[in-house]
């Protein structure tokens, strides 16, 4: 059965003021109701003042994924009453929206690239925040601070085929909106997505505002099974619009009033209509994360994966690119591989690590002065420090502290002749070609000697101790 998928995102454009008036957007952390004035609250004869920075931003967006942009867009109504909208009707694009058609490109669940189609962008502001009080208050409060934030709304078509694939999907995304600098993906609630899932031949359910990535992967594993059960059970998929329970991972039924609303939509008699088509040619776009992918295989010599690991995240390739001169393929292999694993286990970003330091690191590895294992435990000497807020230690500095320069074959001769001793059984295991039995015993030499023998050398000397009799 297949599974169709199609999302609508809601991204906070990170200018610094809202979409129709001067009030700051920086309200986190900030007391409720100190960033409004008579336009975001709405009161009676405000006039909205169109934010030029939010149009160019979302421009940008759709210059990046490849859309038209149409003569004329306009702004419209959308009315409906509910407390954390002080004018009962939002500011939005109706059927006139800032851009359409484009593309973004991902890879499916078999790896193979393809298209997913943007059906439009539009500008919208957003509403205020109501606050539940803890401890079952009989009221609620509203905080206006959120009222008026620029959002950009993107509309998928229903192009993808597996909760997974919508969360790759995002992923690309927000790689994209971070290169193009009009996103700030570290602030809470800064991206909001609405999800629609069908089974093929049944009808369409809608989940909405689900406020991260897992949680929209979380959200559809969650409907596509509940889905499958029911028609399993030869009963149907109701049409409907569904809550997504972050904290238990299931859908709810929403009430079906919010089916039937209709929002009574109209143009927006206090905003001109937008003719900024002409605006794009003059927008210079970064490089973003596909050309930065080929350019990093081509330049560097990395492999695919690497290269798409490593510009995954701008910050992170930027990092790449500092100490890619030391020898691109050995720093490709440890900032992709090593370095992440370790960050993620520390909860850190590639932010807290300076990238002189992973260079030294780099040229240690690569002069072979200490061997792949010695340098993780120097890696894990120097995050733990940077976790703990305290200074950077340099490498070379933790080798030679801590003894972990590599040493030459004569010096684990006794360990090697011991390992041998003690495991007998081992020895007669090689002996007869068993091939793990070498593995076995470099490892337990590698073991005692804390990794600062090369694994390589080491299975030539214990084979060799072995073979000659050296015991
Ligand atoms: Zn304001």
């Amino acid at each position: 059965m297949k599974t169709i998928v199609g999302l609508e995102i809601h991204v906070q454009l990170a200018t610094t003021t809202k979409l129709f008036c001067g009030c700051s957007t920086d309200y986190r952390d900030d007391e409720p109701n100190t960033h409004c004035c008579p336009i975001c609250l709405g009161l009676p004869g405000a006039l909205p003042r169109l934010n030029r920075k939010a149009v160019e931003y979302g421009l940008r967006v759709a210059k990046a994924l490849d859309m038209e942009v149409p003569e004329e867009s306009e702004f419209a109504r959308k009315n409906y009453f509910y407390p954390d909208l002080p004018k009962a009707y939002q500011v939005t694009q109706y059927d006139k929206p800032l851009a359409v058609a484009g593309t973004v490109e991902i890879e499916d669940d078999e790896g193979h690239e393809k298209i997913v189609r943007i059906t439009r962008v539009h500008l919208e502001e957003d509403p205020g925040r109501l606050v539940h009080v803890a401890g079952g208050s009989k009221y609620s409060l509203v905080d206006y601070n959120r009222s008026g934030i620029p959002l950009l709304e993107i509309v998928t078509e229903p192009d993808m085929r597996s909760p997974q694939e919508a969360r790759r999907f995002l992923n690309k995304l927000r790689t994209i909106l971070e290169y193009l600098g009009v996103f700030d993906g570290d602030r809470e609630g800064s991206l909001r997505v609405d999800a629609n899932i069908s089974l093929e031949g049944s009808v369409r359910v809608e989940v909405k505002n689900i406020s991260s990535y897992k949680g929209v992967e979380k959200a559809l594993t969650f409907e596509v099974t509940r889905q499958k059960n029911l028609l399993r059970r030869g009963q149907t998929v109701t049409r409907e619009t569904r809550h997504f329970m972050e904290g238990r991972g299931i859908t709810t039924s929403a009430r079906s009033k919010e089916e039937e609303r209709d929002y009574r939509y109209f143009p927006e008699p206090d905003l001109r209509p937008l003719r900024v088509a002409e605006w794009v040619a003059a927008i210079d776009l970064p490089e973003l994360p596909v050309a930065r992918k080929n350019r990093f295989v081509e330049q560097y010599g990395i492999s695919l994966n690497h290269a798409r690991t490593l510009t995954g995240d701008p910050k992170l390739a930027d990092f790449y690119e500092e100490v890619a001169g030391v020898d691109p393929v050995l720093a490709a292999t440890w900032v992709s591989d090593t370095l992440l694993g370790e960050l993620n286990y520390r909860d850190m970003s590639i932010a807290a690590v300076p990238p002189g330091r992973i260079a030294e690191l780099l040229g240690l590895l690569k002069e072979e002065t200490i061997t792949d294992a010695a340098g993780v435990q120097v890696l894990r000497e120097m995050l733990d420090a940077c976790a703990r807020g305290k200074p950077c230690e340099m490498p070379a500095a933790i080798v030679k502290r801590e003894g972990l320069g590599k040493a030459t074959g004569g010096e684990f001769t006794p360990v090697v002749q011991a390992v041998i001793a003690a495991n007998p059984q081992a020895v007669e295991d090689y002996r007869i070609g068993k091939k793990g039995a070498l593995n076995f015993l470099v490892g337990q030499v590698m073991k005692e000697t804390r990794g600062r023998a090369d694994p390589r050398e080491l299975g030539r000397i214990v084979s060799e101790c072995i073979e000659t009799g050296g015991v």
